[in-house]
């Protein structure tokens, strides 16, 4: 595209084969995390070429949230350079000239394949090396890849998770347009990308083994009621045991069909474009013969710090102490890629910078639905309302509120609920499960 084009021409860095680069800090990876991460390395006042990002996708760094949303369906669509970080966390559009402006080293299309911790030293499949002082290990998540899967290569079968990847998947949605589009998996990307895909027109089908859809987090009767509003906007489930074993497919090489199971019974769902969204996987290889891992992460200390002194680990590959539940995790939400980057560069400049202490936080927008949740899912949960016009929900616990959730919330509530969330207050269930005005629960 014309950015990538733009960036290849004149402010991107372009090393040749067998060349060499010192930094003084290097972030792997070019994703949300990394876009912060230099945000705040320049707000440390860096110097020329101390920095760099290594990155194996063609564009800076942006806001990977908006490539199952206005992407897809707006009209016009959401393309870059529209969501470069940081304009979804209150800062700066970094387009690559900001990079230059600010003396960050872009380095694009370039992907690492080894990493020598002890001689500080990565190694791009290109061959170039590049040296750090201090690295900042902020390689994301992959979506999970049926390939083990009859007719895994078949054309028509998409996966999101890259500004490239989310190209090819708008052409053909609206190429689709009127037709069933199969959407395997009933997580995040599910449930975004089917609700896209009916925005723009075409008939989308839902499969996925679990009774109900973001079972992660939704209860069965949360969840009840986002598949009846999906169900009116002609949305299909084939859900509680149906898995997807296969796709099928034409002479030519065409999608025609994905083969799913339920109890047994084998049986063919037709369809020319399927999205499979079953979850994704830390990209860690890299790294799991030299750092401590856990969680299928780099595990990190409140300062982000690894195992290994001088290289930090941030965003979604990164396994945390969330100190407000005293364990360890990983979040792969934006959020915590923004925050966790701010804290990794703070901690390299200043190690008596207070351990991370993040609070949980996720949202998602579906057709003209938006929902905010904080803290942690544990304990019974209390549903006050109705998704139209608004709902709430409470996970309580020993008569404590560890969760709170919002459809459709207004600034206001999203500030209360992040207070009630951080401060678990007391609630009296009884009184909380007869009301029915979700302004007045959490007013609780
Ligand atoms: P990423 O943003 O994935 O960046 C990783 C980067 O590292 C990529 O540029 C990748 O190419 C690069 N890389 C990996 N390995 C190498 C290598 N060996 N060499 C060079 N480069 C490498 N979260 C929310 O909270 N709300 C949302 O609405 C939301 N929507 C989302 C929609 C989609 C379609 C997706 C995929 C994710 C969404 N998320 C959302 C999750 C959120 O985007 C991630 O949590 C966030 O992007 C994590 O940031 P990161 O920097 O850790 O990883
Ligand atoms: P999720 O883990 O959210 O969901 C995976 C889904 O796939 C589950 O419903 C799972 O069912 C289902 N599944 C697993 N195997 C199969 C199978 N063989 N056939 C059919 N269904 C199957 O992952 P996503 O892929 O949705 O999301 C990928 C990443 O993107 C995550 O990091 C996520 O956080 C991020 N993302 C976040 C968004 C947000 O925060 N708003 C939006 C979009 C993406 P079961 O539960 O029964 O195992």
């Amino acid at each position: 595209n014309a950015t990538a084009a733009r960036c290849r021409r004149s402010l991107v860095i372009v090393m040749s084969s067998g060349e060499s680069k010192d930094y003084k800090y290097l972030i792997l990876g070019g994703g949300n995390a990394a876009g912060y991460a230099a945000r705040a390395l320049v707000a440390k006042g860096v110097g020329k070429s101390e920095a760099a990002i290594v990155s194996r996708e063609e564009v800076a760094p942006y806001e990977r949230p908006a490539l199952s949303k206005a992407f897809l369906f707006a009209d016009p669509p959401a393309r870059l350079p529209g969501f470069h970080t940081c304009v979804g966390g209150g800062g700066d559009r970094q387009e690559p000239e900001w990079y230059e402006d600010n003396g960050v080293d872009l380095i694009l299309n370039e992907e690492i394949v080894s990493a020598d911790l002890g001689d500080k030293k990565l190694t791009s499949k290109a061959g170039t090396e590049f040296g750090f002082d201090k690295l900042v290990i902020a390689t994301g998540c992959s979506p999970i890849v049926l390939s083990k899967l009859e007719g895994a290569d078949l054309k028509g079968i998409h996966y999101l998770r890259e500004n490239a990847d989310a190209l090819q998947l708008y052409d053909s949605l609206h190429a689709r347009k009127g037709e069933d589009v199969l959407v395997i998996g009933g997580g995040y990307i599910g449930m975004e990308v089917a609700a896209a895909a009916s925005i723009v027109g075409c008939k989308p089908k839902l499969i996925f083994p679990d009774s109900h859809m973001m079972s992660r987090l939704f209860s069965p009767s949360m969840a009840d009621k986002y598949e009846s509003f999906y169900k009116e906007k002609g949305i299909e489930f084939y859900k509680n045991g149906y898995r997807c074993e296969g796709f099928v497919g034409d002479e030519d090489g065409n999608l025609s069909g994905v083969k799913v199971s339920l109890d047994g019974k084998e049986e063919v769902i037709p369809g020319k474009a399927c999205i499979v969204g079953v979850g994704a996987r830390p990209n860690s290889r890299l790294f799991t013969d030299q750092l401590e891992m856990e969680l299928g992460g780099i595990k990190v200390d409140g300062q982000f710090q690894s195992s290994v002194k001088d290289v930090y680990a941030v965003g979604d590959i990164a396994a945390f102490p969330l100190k407000i539940y005293d364990r360890t995790t990983r979040m792969e939400h934006v959020a915590h890629a923004r925050q966790s980057a701010a804290h990794a560069v703070d901690a390299m400049f200043d190690d008596s910078t207070p351990d991370y202490d993040y609070l949980p936080y996720f949202y998602s927008r579906v057709f003209n639905l938006s929902w905010q949740f904080f803290g942690d899912s544990v304990g019974e949960p209390v549903v006050v309302g109705d998704i139209q016009p608004k709902m709430s929900v409470f996970w309580i616990k020993d008569g404590q509120v560890n969760g709170v959730f919002t459809e459709s919330p207004s600034a206001e509530d999203t500030e209360v609920m992040a207070v009630i969330a951080r401060e678990r207050p007391s609630v009296d269930v009884a009184k909380l499960s007869a009301l029915t005005d979700p302004d007045e629960a959490l007013k609780l």
